[in-house]
């Protein structure tokens, strides 16, 4: 055998998408829920999905990267590690602590409100806005919102997966939205 051929083998890529497991029905009657679980208990998918979200990122120049609660921080803060930037985590109403800035919008499956700490982003600031899935766009946009009321401008927005049929992108208004699995 010829070790040094075998070396030279191009590593294969993981097909993440035939790990996400769909599941009918939830948390509501007519909502194919894209469940991510699958990906981060395996180390060498969810790897492969940190390298390539982070690529993107990286690619827009981002100075900071905000996840969206909650799934948002898994992939966010992974990122954000993985280019040396800091994470800002943008939560559900009444969860963080001091003054907080906030805006409401309407889910897939409901509707939420979405805040950020004053302070937490600074006039100027590049900002990656990173969650596990892109639906509708109105979680993203509330985020796009809360970043704008403190100064700082959308590098892009990074997203695992992304629903092709809801068209969330058209409603985020920027030419950076990127998604690594299209469903
Ligand atoms: P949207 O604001 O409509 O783009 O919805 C995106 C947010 O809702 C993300 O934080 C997702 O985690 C969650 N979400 C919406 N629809 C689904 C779905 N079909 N499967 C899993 N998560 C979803």
């Amino acid at each position: 055998m010829n070790l040094a051929v075998q070396s030279f083998k191009p590593s294969r890529m993981i097909d993440l998408e035939s790990l996400i497991r769909t599941v009918p029905d939830f948390p509501k009657p007519g909502i194919q829920f894209k469940d991510i679980t699958p990906i981060l208990a395996d180390p060498k998918a969810y790897s492969q999905l940190i390298d390539q979200m982070s690529a993107q990122v990286k690619l827009s120049g981002a100075n900071v990267v905000v996840g969206l609660e909650s799934r948002g921080f898994v992939f966010g803060v992974s990122i954000a590690e993985r280019l040396a930037l800091p994470f800002v985590p943008a939560r559900k109403a009444g969860k963080l602590p001091g003054d907080t800035v906030k805006a409401d919008y309407s889910l897939e499956y409901g509707k939420q409100s979405l805040e950020l700490q004053l302070g937490s982003i600074k006039p100027n600031d590049k900002v990656a806005i990173v969650d596990d899935l892109l639906a509708t766009g109105g979680t993203a946009q509330a985020a796009e919102k809360l970043i704008s009321i403190l100064g700082g401008n959308v590098a892009g927005y990074f997203f695992a997966i992304e629903l092709l049929d809801l068209n969330g992108r058209q409603v985020l208004n920027h030419s950076v939205t990127e998604s690594i699995m299209k469903f």
